[in-house]
């Protein structure tokens, strides 16, 4: 959120932060040396000396706790402001220090892309993630479950199969394994049942079938057992 100068909260002495943030927000990125800096830059500040304040030195929390009572503030640092709104007192402590910050050059307009067919994967047929691979915008984890807890499932059916690595394979329904299919020159074999094959085919995903043929090249067989409400291929 963007404040005017005006509205933003100020000390007794007329200081106002640049920025505002919940101290929650530190330990979760494990940005620990952001507070011991603060904390010991608030010292220096008003003393208009240098100290190390770097992560890596054993931060002596009495003596910098000392050092802060001696230029008028309670040993955590925190003093009290004014509502820059109203002008009025805020009865609660708060945290003010300064604090070295570099901004992240990270800007929208460099991460926007949109393509209508992305660069697959040649092992998955997925679509390949990111604008410097020619790929696609993925549906991260995320994402998915928003979506599904909306009830928008044709849509995800869509996005994760459709659009992604959609592809048929041929079963037969009297034996449950794969069948032999050219459907160019219309071959539909079933070697194991060979006359009684009953072909039917299956929406099944590139990266599941891959699964399966890992499966059968470590010598397990699969079989499907389908619910069948289709019509069978091989009968015309
Ligand atoms: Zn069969």
């Amino acid at each position: 959120m963007v404040y005017d100068e005006t509205d933003m909260p100020f000390t007794k002495k007329g200081v106002k932060p640049d920025m505002i943030f919940s101290p929650m927000s530190l330990p979760t990125r494990m940005t620990m040396s952001v507070p011991f800096e603060s904390v010991i830059s608030k010292y220096c500040a008003y003393k208009g000396i240098i100290k190390d304040c770097t992560i890596f030195k054993q931060l002596d929390r009495d003596a910098v706790k000392k050092d802060l009572e001696t230029i008028g503030f309670k040993s955590d640092g925190s003093e009290r402001m004014f509502n820059g709104m109203t002008g009025k007192f805020m009865d609660v402590e708060i945290f003010l220090g300064p604090n070295y910050y570099q901004t992240l050059q990270k800007f929208t307009n460099d991460a926007l892309y949109s393509h209508k067919v992305s660069a697959t994967d040649a092992i998955t047929h997925q679509g390949i993630e990111g604008k410097s691979n020619n790929g696609c915008l993925k549906l991260g984890e995320m994402e998915v479950s928003v979506l599904g807890s909306s009830g928008s499932t044709e849509f995800l059916s869509e996005k994760l199969f459709d659009h992604s690595d959609k592809f048929d394979i041929y079963i037969c329904s009297n034996c449950g394994k794969r069948c032999i299919v050219n459907d160019d020159y219309g071959i539909y074999r079933c070697n194991t049942c060979k006359n009684d094959a009953k072909i039917y085919k299956v929406p099944f995903g590139w990266a599941n079938k891959q699964f399966y043929d890992e499966l059968e090249s470590c010598n397990i067989g699969c079989r499907f057992n389908l619910n069948i409400n289709k019509k069978v291929v091989n009968e015309e």
